[in-house]
């Protein structure tokens, strides 16, 4: 099974298959993997020393950065989460870590998540979507219902108070331009950076 995986310059770790949200858009619909990742549906979600040691195996000086985003949300497995950035942090000190999220982790976890980042995690990247609330639980289905849009804000806006660097992400020909002026808005007033991409990125 695929624990870490290569996209790009970035080192790509697969901590789970578990997600609070059903994304309409969700790759995992459609696809078994990323690029040349392998398969992403984990026998079973790797062990702290499994996934020490899939680290071992590759050499992180080749990476320009170090990412948590696999098949499922990081933050569903945040000790385990943070115990390998702490790992990552210990035996490549400068390397940039950082975590492609849906930003529902406080809801997940049932507290706010953002402090206990602070200083293992570089940047977040949150799944914006789309500036309308109603719009975003129709889009991510997210089991937390009519609270997730708001909770996913207050993330990304707590994650910056922390020092954590926040891009927040729409994906290019989903909405209108309209519709990203208003992202690029609320990206403005959370203090993150607004990035549209690509739909495989
Ligand atoms: S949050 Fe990500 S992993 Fe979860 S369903 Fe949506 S796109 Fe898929």
């Amino acid at each position: 099974m695929t624990i870490v995986y290569d996209v790009h310059d970035g080192l790509y770790i697969n901590l789970t298959n578990r997600c609070p949200c059903a994304c309409t858009f969700c790759l995992r619909q459609t696809m078994d993997t990323v690029g040349q990742s392998g398969g992403l549906w984990l026998e079973h979600e790797p062990s702290l020393e499994e996934v020490k040691q899939a680290i071992d195996g590759v050499d992180l000086k080749h990476y320009a950065e170090i990412v948590f985003c696999g098949f499922g949300e990081p933050t569903e497995r945040l000790d385990t989460l943070l115990q390998t950035a702490a790992y990552i942090k210990q035996v490549c000190p400068d390397k940039k870590i950082r975590i492609n999220t849906n930003g529902l982790g406080d809801l997940v976890n049932g507290e706010p998540i953002a402090p206990k980042m602070r200083g293992l995690i570089d940047v977040v990247s949150v799944s914006l979507n789309t500036p309308n609330a109603e719009k975003y639980l129709k889009l991510t289905r997210s089991k937390f219902g009519a609270q997730s849009f708001d909770a996913m804000l207050a993330f990304a806006e707590s994650a910056g108070e922390q020092g954590i660097e926040v891009v927040m992400t729409t994906v290019d020909t989903t909405i209108s331009h309209e519709e990203e002026a208003q992202c690029q808005a609320i990206c403005d007033r959370i203090g993150a950076r607004y990035r549209i991409r690509p739909w495989e990125d």
